[in-house]
């Protein structure tokens, strides 16, 4: 999709997250607490990213999980911005920026997908998942 195509489909704090490189504030995310049992999907595609049950309670202030949904789910990209060597997480299907991937997560992964709320939706357990075509 063009960029004019996302800036239209988006909101705009989605557009800045997703397709700038943003990040949410942290505390503030809409996810932050959910233990609803379902799939988290991409915010602009819809993407199938993480189970519900890979989630857990990091502390660091955004949604996080141990593993995504499944190996060609997302893309990892090497981030230098900020002074930093980060792992970025993008969206393997419209190349969405999701987050970082740190290697302090819980067992038996040891990873911790630290995802903005704003770069995931949450589809109900049982409903069908909502991918986005052109
Ligand atoms: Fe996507």
């Amino acid at each position: 999709m063009s960029d004019e195509g996302w800036k239209r489909r988006l909101s705009p704090e989605e557009y800045r997250v997703l397709r700038q490189h943003g990040t949410e504030r942290p505390w503030e995310g809409c996810f932050l607490g959910t233990k609803e049992p379902g799939t988290y999907v991409c915010a602009a595609c819809g993407n199938p990213l993480f189970k519900s049950g890979e989630k857990f309670e990091s502390g660091a202030g955004w949604p996080s999980f141990t593993q995504p949904i499944s190996e060609d789910a997302g893309t990892e990209v090497e981030d230098r911005s900020f002074g930093m060597v980060r792992t970025e997480v993008r969206c393997a299907r419209c190349d969405s920026h999701l987050g970082h991937v740190f290697p302090d997560g819980p067992p038996p992964t040891g990873l911790r997908y630290c995802i903005n709320s704003v770069s995931i939706k949450h589809v109900p357990e049982g409903e069908p998942i909502p991918l986005v075509t052109e």
